[in-house]
This record gives C-alpha cells, sequence and structure tokens, in this order.
C-alpha cells in the first residue's frame, strides 16, 4: 500500500498517508482542520531518470561532465 506525504498548504504540517485504493484523496490537516493538503512527491519512483537541473551528463557516467 503506497504511503503519500500530504502538505498542508494552510499551515505547512506535513503527514504521512497511508492511501487505500478506493480513497477519495482528500485528507484533512490533523493539525489546523484545514482540508487544502496537497500530496508531497516521494523523492523515488517519480521521474525516473530526471535529473536534477544543471548536470550535463544524461547518466551520471560520463567521464568528461
Ligand atoms: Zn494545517
Amino acid at each position: 500500500m503506497p504511503l503519500y506525504e500530504y502538505r498542508c498548504k494552510k499551515c505547512g504540517h506535513v503527514t504521512e498517508v497511508l492511501e487505500k485504493p478506493d480513497a477519495s484523496g482528500r485528507h484533512t490537516c490533523e493539525k489546523c482542520g484545514s482540508r487544502r493538503m496537497e500530496k508531497l512527491m516521494s523523492t523515488f519512483g517519480v521521474g525516473a531518470g530526471v535529473r536534477p537541473s544543471g548536470a550535463s551528463c544524461p547518466t551520471g557516467t560520463c567521464p568528461l561532465s
């Protein structure tokens, strides 16, 4: 079951949510009660192959980079 991080747009509180496949996708901030939560992208599994901007080598293994 995927674990997502949600950040409250109102107070900035970040909470981890185990999201069920049938979940509505709406979450409430446990700190301030705001429903304006945005899903944070996990650091893994997002855009595989995407490099930080500024990297000149596409693979990270180029000897002349
Ligand atoms: Zn909040």
